[in-house]
């Protein structure tokens, strides 16, 4: 251990492949005297693998306030403990924030064992710009919530990694279609590490399509990074929409015209519609 006095360790495990794990890792979770884990049976698995027998405790989105008292217990006496969580950095996605807020209040170190994340992976392999990027980790899992919250997005800059289910994999791709642009680029990542392991980059329309196409497509787990909105076009949203829309609605449907204008200003598809529907009213 690095460490000789109490420590909390944050320790990340695979997202996949077991074999993905640093030596400084395997010693950190045998050297501690108590692992807290998300899911004790699932990562026996790990430190059986391992070869490793510390004790183990869970800690999940549950229980982690009850948690948090037993292990600045344990860190008074003098033990150092790990944290892990079921795949991955714990606290991305995963329990562990609080405990690290009140450790630290403690006055005891917290130290990272870093690691495996997969939104992190999925960034450096996705195809696009990485310099600067929002996490947002899941999005609401009600249809409504989630395009509003996509809308509220709409206008960002920055690259958009987002984790996905297997079961809303397809309507959350159509909704980032029809809310953020059909042209909007999404890499999608799936089964990081493991056996299966995908990822393509497409415009989101075509991407619904190809997820459409084949069951096997939409099994396992997903990170989705969105391109984030062309600063250009942004500035072009500065340009008069209304004339904009009325010329496309001369040559096309409502439907058509919002999304063009939609790509040309780079704002949100449904704020456009909107307009379009009241323009064409008005007509
Ligand atoms: N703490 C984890 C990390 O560091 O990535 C994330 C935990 S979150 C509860 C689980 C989600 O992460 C999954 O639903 C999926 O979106 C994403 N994920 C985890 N492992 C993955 C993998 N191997 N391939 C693709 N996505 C993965």
């Amino acid at each position: 251990m690095q460490s000789t006095t109490a420590a909390l360790w944050i320790v990340a495990t695979p997202i996949g492949n077991l074999g993905d794990f640093s030596d400084r890792a395997r010693r950190t979770l045998n050297d501690v005297a108590l692992i807290a884990a998300e899911d004790t049976r699932h990562s026996a698995r790990l430190t059986r693998h391992l070869g490793i027998d510390t004790p183990m405790m869970s800690l999940h989105e549950h229980n982690e306030g009850a948690r948090i008292d037993t292990i600045v217990e344990r860190l008074a006496a003098g033990d150092s403990v790990a944290l892990i969580s079921d795949a991955g950095t714990p606290l991305i996605s995963d329990p562990g924030y609080a405990l690290v807020g009140a450790v630290r209040a403690a006055g005891y170190a917290v130290l990272a064992v870093p690691g495996a994340c997969a939104a992190i992976a999925a960034l450096s392999i996705a195809g696009l710009p990485s310099d600067r990027f929002v996490f947002e980790g899941f999005l609401p899992s009600k249809a409504t919530a989630r395009r509003s919250r996509l809308a509220e997005l709409a206008d960002e800059s920055r690259t958009l990694i987002v984790y996905e289910s297997s079961h809303r994999i397809e309507r959350c791709v159509r909704d980032m279609g029809e809310v953020l642009g059909a042209g909007r680029r999404i890499g999608l990542c799936r089964e990081l590490t493991k056996l299966h392991e995908q990822s393509v980059l497409l415009e989101a329309e075509a991407l619904a399509g190809w997820l459409a196409e084949d069951d096997n497509r939409r099994r396992g787990e997903f990170v989705l990074v969105v391109e984030g909105a062309p600063e250009a076009s942004r500035e072009r949203g500065e340009i008069d929409l209304d004339a904009l829309l009325g010329e496309l609605l001369a040559l096309t449907g409502t439907k058509q015209a919002a999304k063009a204008a939609a790509r040309l200003t780079g704002r949100a598809t449904n704020e456009i519609y909107a307009r379009a529907l009241e323009l064409a009213a008005a007509d």
